[in-house]
């Protein structure tokens, strides 16, 4: 059979779904495995995001402690943590919350808030607390 002129036409093209669109996998058996691999990845994430939460939580807590009053080395021993980790973890939430606050870059925030001696986060412990309750993973 011949055409005259060209037709526009369609055909179908079978293939295994595996729930990503830009996928269109030949076998059974890979469409399987790139499932297992979808599976694997999200229950990764999923753990890492509960552990990001609850370091984030761990973190806010440290941060709390000591503006009101702990010093560094007292909020470390409550929390498990060595005096740095929990210095590191003032910083952070601060840095966070900070940039939350003004809606700054990370680079602002870490330059307005990063190793802010203990003394300054006493003087102004509303404020402070403010940006301990605004830290959120991002
Ligand atoms: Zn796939």
């Amino acid at each position: 059979m011949e055409n005259k002129y060209p037709v526009k036409s369609t055909y179908t093209v079978e293939y295994w779904d595996c729930g990503i669109a830009e996928h269109h996998h030949k076998t059974y058996e890979i469409a399987s495995a790139c499932l297992s691999k979808q599976n694997k990845a999200a229950k990764y994430n999923e753990r890492h995001r509960r552990e990001y939460q609850s370091k984030l939580a761990r973190n806010k807590a440290i941060a709390a402690e000591v503006i009101y009053g702990a010093t560094i080395l007292e909020a470390a021993i409550n929390h498990g943590v060595s005096p740095e980790t929990a210095r590191n973890a003032i910083n952070r939430v601060l840095i966070k919350g900070f940039q939350r606050d003004e809606g700054c870059d990370v680079l602002t925030a870490f330059r307005a808030m990063h190793n802010r001696p203990v003394r300054i986060l006493r003087n102004d412990p509303d404020f402070y607390i403010k940006l301990v309750n605004l830290a959120k993973n991002t």
